[in-house]
Formats: C-alpha cells, sequence, structure tokens
C-alpha cells in the first residue's frame, strides 16, 4: 500500500511539475538568408529560443501552447521553413524523468563507491554538495572545499581548488573551470564532475595535477538549478526576485551580467531569458566568479561550460578580436579536435571561433569577463545535444546514456588546452 501511494504521489508530482509546458511545441526553422534570420531572431512574444539561426544553423525554438498557432502563421506568411519537432515537450519531459528513474531502478541493486560519481544521472544541488564535502575529506592533501559566498537565495556558492602543492607553486598555470551557470543546462555538470574525478579520484594523467592547479566550481548558479529540478525544467536564470510588482517575472541571466560590454547586447526586460540585471555585478553569483577570477593571476585557462550546440567560443562578444585572438583560436581547434577525435559518428564536429561572428553578439558574459580579468585562454564550451540520425533532439534534455559519453569527451578537451598551455609555455620560456 505504501508502495503504490509512493507511485501515485511521485506520478502526481511529475505532472504538476510539468504542467507549465502541455502543448508547448518545439520548431526547426530553417532560415534562409539574412533577413528571415534578422526577423526570427528579433521576434519579441514569449518565444524560448534553445538555439539562434545563423546561416549554417537551423533556429530551435519552443513555443508555448497559446502561440503555436500565431507562431506557424508568422513563418508562413514570411515564406519560412518549418518542421514541429516536439508536438508537446512535455511528453520529452516525462520521457527524461522516465529514463532516469530506469537507470535509478538499476543502480539500486549495485553498490557503488561513493567517490565515484554515477554518470548515468544528473546529480542534483544537495547530492553535488555532499559529493564536493566527500571528496574533500577523503583526498585532505589535494582538494580543497571552498564557499565562496551565497548566491540570491542563500545557496552556498561551492567550488574546489585542486593541487598537489597547496596552491602554493607560483609557476603552476591554474586552470578554473565552471558549469551550470545556465540553470537548464544539466549535461554540463557531468563534465565537471569527471574532471574532479579524473583529477582526484581515478588520475590516469598525473602531469595534469603535477604542472597544473585547478579551480572547479559544478554548481555556478545553484538556485536556478535547483529550480530547474523542483520548478520549471527550462529555467535558465538566476532567482533574482523584487523586479516587478508581483514578480510577473523574475530572474537575472547570469551569463549577461558581468562588466564587460554590458547592456550592449542583452535584454532590459525583466522578462526577456537575457535579462542582464539592473547593473554589472548586480548579482551575487557573477560576484563570486569575478572574485575566483581576480583571485589568482596564475589562472591562464578559464572554461565557462553551457550547453547545447558544439562549440568552442572566444571573445570578444562584440565581435572584435582581442590580441591574442590567434592563440585562443589555435588552442580552441586543440580542444576541438581532441574532442572530435573521440566522439559518435552521429555526433556533429565541434566548430571554433569568435562567439559573435559563429552564434551571435552578446554583452556580459563570463568568457568575455576572463579576458579583461587577465585570463588569456578564456572560453564558452557548448556541449553536444543528442540527436541520433532521424531522431528528436533533445536539446536541454538529458538522455543518461549520453552523459558518461559527453563528460568523457569534454575531458579530452580539457586536456588538450591544458596541453596546449604547458607546450606554449616552455617555448615561451
Ligand atoms: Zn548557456
Amino acid at each position: 500500500m505504501r508502495w503504490l501511494l509512493g507511485i501515485f504521489v511521485c506520478v502526481s508530482c511529475v505532472y504538476a511539475r510539468h504542467e507549465q509546458y502541455d502543448k508547448s511545441a518545439l520548431f526547426n526553422v530553417k532560415v534562409k538568408d539574412v533577413e528571415q534570420i534578422n526577423y526570427f531572431n528579433s521576434l519579441d512574444y514569449p518565444l524560448d529560443i534553445w538555439m539562434y539561426a545563423t546561416q549554417e544553423r537551423d533556429g530551435i525554438v519552443l513555443v508555448p501552447k497559446d502561440y503555436v498557432q500565431l507562431f506557424q502563421d508568422e513563418l508562413n506568411s514570411k515564406g519560412i521553413e518549418f518542421v514541429i519537432e516536439v508536438e508537446n515537450i512535455k511528453d520529452s519531459l516525462e520521457l527524461e524523468d522516465k529514463l532516469r528513474a530506469d537507470k535509478a531502478r538499476n543502480r539500486a541493486m549495485r553498490s557503488d563507491n561513493d567517490l565515484l560519481v554515477n554518470f548515468d544521472d544528473i546529480y542534483n544541488l544537495t547530492e553535488v554538495n555532499n559529493y564536493l564535502k566527500k571528496i574533500a575529506e577523503a583526498y585532505p592533501d589535494v582538494v580543497t572545499l571552498v564557499n565562496g559566498g551565497k548566491s540570491f537565495e542563500g545557496r552556498d556558492m561551492n567550488y574546489l581548488k585542486i593541487s598537489n602543492s597547496k596552491f602554493e607553486d607560483a609557476s603552476k598555470p591554474i586552470i578554473f573551470i565552471e558549469s551550470l551557470l545556465h540553470a537548464r543546462e544539466w549535461v554540463t555538470l557531468p563534465a565537471t564532475l569527471y574532471a574532479i574525478e579524473k583529477l582526484v579520484v581515478n588520475v590516469t594523467d598525473q602531469y595534469l595535477i603535477d604542472d597544473f592547479d585547478w579551480i572547479i566550481m559544478p554548481v555556478a548558479n545553484p538556485d536556478g538549478y535547483e529550480f530547474s529540478h523542483d520548478g520549471g525544467r527550462f529555467w535558465r536564470k538566476n532567482r533574482r526576485n523584487g523586479l516587478l510588482p508581483g514578480d510577473v517575472c523574475l530572474g537575472v541571466d547570469l551569463n549577461r551580467n558581468f562588466d564587460i560590454f554590458y547592456s550592449l547586447g542583452s535584454s532590459n526586460n525583466v522578462c526577456s531569458d537575457i535579462y542582464h540585471g539592473t547593473s554589472a555585478f548586480s548579482e551575487p553569483e557573477t560576484q563570486v566568479i569575478r572574485d575566483i577570477l581576480h583571485s589568482d593571476d596564475r589562472i591562464e585557462i578559464f572554461l565557462d561550460i553551457h550547453s547545447f550546440g558544439n562549440l568552442i567560443l572566444y571573445g570578444w562578444g562584440s565581435g572584435d578580436l582581442p590580441e591574442n585572438a590567434f592563440a585562443l583560436h589555435v588552442a580552441g581547434i586543440q580542444m576541438a579536435t581532441a574532442i572530435d577525435e573521440v566522439k559518435e559518428d552521429w555526433n556533429l564536429n565541434y566548430r571554433v571561433g569568435n562567439s559573435a561572428l559563429v552564434l551571435y553578439p552578446a554583452s556580459g558574459t563570463a568568457m568575455d569577463y576572463g579576458l579583461k580579468a587577465g585570463v588569456p585562454l578564456s572560453y564558452t564550451y557548448e556541449l553536444p545535444a543528442r540527436r541520433n540520425s532521424g531522431s528528436t533532439i533533445f536539446g536541454f534534455l538529458v538522455d543518461p546514456d549520453f552523459i558518461k559519453p559527453s563528460a568523457v569527451q569534454t575531458w579530452e578537451g580539457i586536456k588538450a588546452g591544458a596541453i596546449f598551455l604547458r607546450n606554449t609555455r616552455r617555448n615561451l620560456a
């Protein structure tokens, strides 16, 4: 009876959680010229653009149910081709729940070493924090758990410092990696957890710990991340409230809130998913990341991991190239090549380039601020979204079978970045 009740409770809570997305449709929009691209990218009713359209790529957009007909009519009237990839995204959300629940059932049969992450699911915030604490306790000579401050809602902004020389060897460069600055981009979390595992628990490349120090922040937006689990799965921003009466809309896009070209390529509309906040660094989360970037001038690589798009992007977000653009490009190509060598046949090759040229202009990004703060190799990674040939795109949703491959592949890119840095430093010395 208790078992039956449990099932009933769980099904009803899942049902309620995804209700807001019922009958939202996912469109793939095929734009064929600049006019169509500009039209698509400037639509201002409440669309959730998952992928902006470019000359090379289709746009992908989630359309709320009340706008599905209007959106189709507009595209038709402009002669823009489209395909409805998913008629009701709630079905996809329920599929993600089911796939994760299946894995969890199988896992309950095994006894796992709790210092090894189960890379067939996505840990929630509590699980991540428990894991970071356990790793720090088990490896006190190498790992230090740091609480960098509090998020808007008062959650800890935890990160690990990993070093076999207590961060005291001034000759070592530091590599700083963060994930989940955007809450819904769940597949980015295993990439940082895997990096921790490969640097601490299951070390196969000793030079990575002998020659580098590491700062790893798995959850850069804890409030938004928590909300994406229990509030709205497609939530992107933080949870800053009090911006509008009654909080009709809330949240700041943390990746538009850094003090670099602030507000030039973002939105001043609180309801927008790229709302930049009331001022640069108005948000406690971006302040914590800023302080890490300024904490040590040995930070030479900064990777801000996002999804999705198979991209490695560098500054500036305005479209201008930084002085070290050539080095950024070469290192980016080496990272991309390392990932492409181990990726699945169906997966797209990574593209490398200036973020504004490859994607779209954006201001206030962590990647650009890293460069401004003096980190020479500062990048945004956009990890791949799963899409088998002929099958539906998962987008921000996670296929448990793709979690481990995604983490392993990303790690190859991170390693290639470290090797590039080591080799160029030696050549310059
Ligand atoms: Zn993102």
